[in-house]
């Protein structure tokens, strides 16, 4: 039997930092673990903020790490385009099948708007969408879309997602009251993140997703997609984000913990190995290489909560 595919899904708009790091080394190890293979999937949707100089370093601080993938990126392979931004006619079918269901409509509102409402917000700082444009007439459609191109949404049910994450456990959210209507399309043509993923992971026979904390919340709306695209989602592991020695996350505006800097002062397995003890993979940060972590490796003992960095260990 073969096992998991699992990917890398960086968004290529800055050099990769540890928590990046951290979150392709659990999936690097989580698939390989089982047999698996990894894809590497370049999230370049939004082509003016993601430059091809930062993919290609982005592959070259992977591979220098040892996280090598086996199909994807600059290497190809069966199941490309594996740059998002080559993608836009193929989530275009998926679009137009949403579409088609009745189920896309136009949005005129601005994001001042959104956040001068009184609505609750999303577990991600998001404003729960509160339907504000769902309803509107073909006549409303055609007087508003004369000064101001809409985004496009999706409609929602008034229904609970549950799904049981490999390293948070149960999760559930309702579709409605977690986050409303969501994004397909934005104004300027660019198809939203939650559609693309979706396309993309199914395309790619993805069966294993591990990424970061912060996009638990947006499983429930891509397993919403998959059922009504007729596709079977994968499983998820939402790893723990990691935190500065003062408690924030880590961007990738703090040079700090950058590629760059790391690479410099670092061995590749030192790393590694750091960020294996602060995972819970290794009582110590001992130097490894991602190979020598496979063995005994398991969801079990990596941390729920956010993890932080210890001051000094980088
Ligand atoms: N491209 C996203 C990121 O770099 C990850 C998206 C995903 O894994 O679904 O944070």
């Amino acid at each position: 039997m073969s096992g998991p595919v699992g990917r890398f899904a960086p968004s290529p708009s800055g050099r990769l930092h540890l928590g990046n790091l951290a979150c392709s080394l659990l999936a690097w190890l989580s698939a390989k673990s089982q047999g698996g293979r990894v894809v590497l999937r370049i999230e370049d949707l939004d082509a003016a903020r993601c430059p091809r100089v930062y993919a290609d370093q982005l592959e070259e601080d992977l591979r220098w790490l040892g996280l090598v993938w086996d199909e994807g990126g600059s290497d190809g392979g069966p199941n490309g385009p594996y740059y998002q931004s080559e993608c836009a006619p193929i989530y275009l079918e998926s679009y137009h099948k949403l579409e088609e269901m009745g189920l896309v409509y136009p949005c005129f509102c601005s994001r001042a708007q959104l956040h001068a409402a009184s609505a609750p917000h999303t577990s991600d700082g998001n404003v729960v969408y509160p339907g504000t444009c769902r309803n509107l007439t073909p006549a409303q459609i055609a007087e508003k879309s004369r000064t101001k191109a809409p985004a496009w949404r999706v409609k929602v049910p008034d229904e609970e997602v549950t799904f049981t994450d490999l390293c948070m456990g149960e999760h559930r959210e309702n579709l409605l009251t977690g986050c409303g209507d969501f994004y397909l399309r934005r104004a300027d043509g660019v198809f939203a993140y939650q559609l693309a993923v979706v396309v993309d992971d199914a395309r790619m026979g993805v069966t294993q997703v591990v990424r970061g904390a912060d996009l638990l919340s947006s499983t429930a709306r891509q397993i919403y997609l998959y059922r009504l695209l007729g596709l079977t989602p994968p499983a998820f592991a939402h790893c723990p984000l990691l935190l500065d020695v003062d408690g924030r996350r880590l961007s990738k505006r703090d040079g700090d913990q950058s590629l760059e800097n790391l690479r410099s002062r670092y061995t590749a397995p030192e790393i590694i190995g750091k960020l294996a003890y602060l995972y819970g993979l290794q009582p110590e940060p001992a130097p490894r290489t991602p190979e020598s972590l496979l063995d005994g490796f398991d969801w079990a003992k990596v941390p729920k909560q956010d993890v932080c960095l210890e001051p000094g260990l980088f």
